[in-house]
């Protein structure tokens, strides 16, 4: 049984991607930070069907608290095989009202996070040899998103990393990717109006807007033996938007 740490994982595409390890017999590890309520109930859910799970609150974008986080799972479990990072936060402002205080926390809950989870993830990895790094990015880090110039700046810091860190880490057999989806109905969407969807849809082949479940499915092909020579790679699962 793998040992998978999905941070933000207590709603949004970070549960589904909860469900579905779980649902593959993984031992889960859902990281939360300030949605407790959600974490417990998903917990519930999970335990309730048989599967194993585990909730485990941290901030991912401070450094400290993520070493303690590690150090509580490596306690219960002795390391993680399968990292997720998908925490995230998004803002839309126009470029010249970015604050500083706006600009450094994007970075720090979107790419710092990554860099804090990954070196904590890692020597346990190395050691075994083996382990999966999926990290969540966004098409607007691929294209550029019109008011969101820290929020693209920051996903695609994430491919960034993504790819270098696959390079160093290949010849310990580690994989490390990225999915980048499109638009998806979550809370992080759900200021927008049909409108605005019925508008971004004219920018998707399928003129579809994605779930959760589109992007877990992903991860989880990402994770899985199929996918044991695909490393450094950016999966775009977006409808065809482009
Ligand atoms: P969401 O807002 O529902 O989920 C984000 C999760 O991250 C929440 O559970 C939140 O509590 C958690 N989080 C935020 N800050 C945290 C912190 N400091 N420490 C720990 N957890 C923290 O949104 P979502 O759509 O499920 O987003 C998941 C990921 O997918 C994000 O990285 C997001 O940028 C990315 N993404 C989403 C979309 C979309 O259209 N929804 C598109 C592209 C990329």
């Amino acid at each position: 049984m793998r040992n998978v740490l999905v941070t933000g994982a207590s709603r949004g595409i970070g549960a589904q991607c909860a469900r579905l390890f779980a649902q593959n017999e993984d031992n889960v590890y859902i990281n939360y930070y300030r949605s407790q309520k959600n974490a417990e109930g998903l917990l519930d859910e999970l335990l309730g069907s048989g599967f194993s799970a585990h909730i485990i609150k941290a901030d991912v974008s401070d450094p400290i608290q993520v070493k303690e986080m590690f150090a509580q799972i490596e306690t219960e479990c002795v390391g993680i095989d399968v990292l997720v990072n998908n925490a995230g936060i998004a803002q839309t402002k126009l470029f010249t009202d970015i604050s500083d205080k706006d600009w450094d926390k994007m970075i720090a809950v979107n790419l710092s996070s990554a860099f804090y989870c990954c070196r904590a993830a890692l020597p346990y990895m190395i050691r075994r040899k083996s382990g999966r790094i999926i990290n969540i990015s966004s098409v607007w880090g691929q294209i550029g998103g019109s008011c969101e110039v820290h929020y693209s700046a920051a996903k695609a810091g994430i491919i960034g990393l993504t790819k270098a860190l696959a390079q160093e880490e290949g010849l310990s057999g580690i994989t490390v990717n990225c999915v980048a989806p499109g638009v998806i109905r979550t809370d992080m969407t759900s200021h927008l109006s049909e409108d605005d969807f019925n508008a971004l849809k004219e920018e998707i082949a399928t003129a579809v807007i994605g779930t959760p479940d589109d992007i877990a499915k992903a991860v989880l092909f990402l994770a899985s033996p199929s996918s044991s020579f695909i490393t450094g790679q950016v999966l775009p699962v977006n409808g065809g938007q482009c």
